[in-house]
């Protein structure tokens, strides 16, 4: 009966006959997410645990943390956002906050400019002062850990800032007077002047304070308009989405994908991605380029905080992949995002593009 609900909810979205991973993976994806207990991953439910939680924080960190470490920032007085792009760029402002300026709109992925994610304190200053957000500017939030949704920031950026959120978080923002909220579930779409703003599944989980675990849900966002793709990957496992996002969606102009926070494995696996889990995300979604987010900005694990871009060259290297696809940025460094000519091309020749299906790449 479970399985018949799945595959009618595949067909429905257009997705079994083409799909790359087994039909009953695929179709995980598509299927309903909220139980009981909150809502969940019905493609591997999270096993969360405060036992687990604490067997870790009671664990020696087997990785020498003594060292300060090296996290680079270029000077960015954000200026350009007032203005009008003459294609795009990518700014990473830090953490899981980057800034896209596209022609003459700009979005924010989790904003985040504040000193502190609840406790871990921030390494490296914002990339752009928060001031020089426009005032017509949008954001998507991934979920409510506190180094994505933090109220501080909300509550200082122009109201008249739009959001779009995952189920459970829309209240959350009016109580904070911010009523340009859309809330949407997995694989819903809201229409925000030129572009399409999708909500996708992602593997994680949520909690905060005022919420408990699971009680409102996490996303990644596909952001697209007539001219460009982005893919916002929040907080995430490596699970089957990516081949099914590239197949759908692909190719990605640019995915914002999160490289660090994934020590130790036995615990962060499911919920954050390492540098080789990343290559692999890369290719499936069939993004001409990444950027690298979610690294050398708050010290969430065990791992230094500047590893994730050394592992991550390791990583590109061992898998034989074009190096130029992967972009790790200095915080408050802008990524000039290629023509939609160089990204076919670079798409087409990338060599871990060869095992992915099929499709014409068109959703
Ligand atoms: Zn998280
Ligand atoms: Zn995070």
């Amino acid at each position: 009966m479970i399985r018949t609900l799945f595959l009618a909810a595949a067909l429905l979205a257009g997705s079994f006959a083409l799909a790359a991973e087994p039909a009953s993976e695929v179709a995980t994806l598509y299927a309903p997410h909220r139980g009981e207990d909150g809502f969940f991953n019905p493609w591997e439910p999270f096993d969360w645990s405060l036992s687990r939680f604490l067997r870790w924080q009671f664990s020696r960190n087997p990785f020498d943390k003594s060292r300060e470490p090296a996290i680079p920032r270029v000077a960015n007085d954000g200026a350009r956002l007032a203005g009008r792009e003459h294609s795009a760029t990518v700014t990473w402002v830090g953490h899981a906050t980057v800034a896209v300026h596209d022609d003459d709109d700009v979005f924010l992925t989790d904003p985040h400019w504040s000193e502190r994610a609840l406790v871990p304190r921030r390494v490296v200053p914002p990339g752009v002062p928060l001031e020089r957000v426009p005032p017509d500017a949008f954001a998507v939030i991934s979920h409510n850990h506190y180094d994505h949704l933090d109220a501080g920031t909300v509550e200082r950026l122009p109201d008249t800032v739009a959001w779009f959120v995952p189920l459970g978080l829309a209240d959350w923002f009016r109580e904070r007077g911010r009523t340009r909220v859309v809330e949407l579930d997995w694989w819903e779409s809201a229409q925000h002047g030129r572009w399409t703003i999708t909500c996708l599944p992602s593997q994680h989980w949520s909690r905060r304070i005022e919420q408990g675990v699971n009680e409102s849900l996490w996303c990644a966002w596909l952001v697209r308009s007539e001219e460009r793709r982005y893919f916002f990957a929040g907080d995430t496992g490596y699970f089957p989405g990516f081949a099914e996002y590239g197949r759908r969606f692909g190719p990605i102009d640019v995915a914002l994908l999160p490289i660090g926070a994934y020590e130790p494995r036995w615990f962060m696996r499911y919920q954050h991605m390492n540098p080789e889990d990343v290559v692999r995300a890369t290719a499936e979604l069939r993004a001409g380029h990444m950027v690298a987010i979610h690294w050398g900005t708050f010290d969430l694990t065990d791992e230094p905080l500047d590893l994730p871009p050394q592992a991550l060259r390791e990583a590109v290297t061992a898998a034989g992949a074009d190096a130029e696809r992967f972009r790790v940025l200095a915080v408050g460094e802008t990524f000039h995002v290629p023509t939609r000519a160089k990204l076919a091309a670079r798409v087409a020749d990338a060599p871990l593009a060869d095992r992915l299906s099929g499709g014409d790449g068109r959703d």
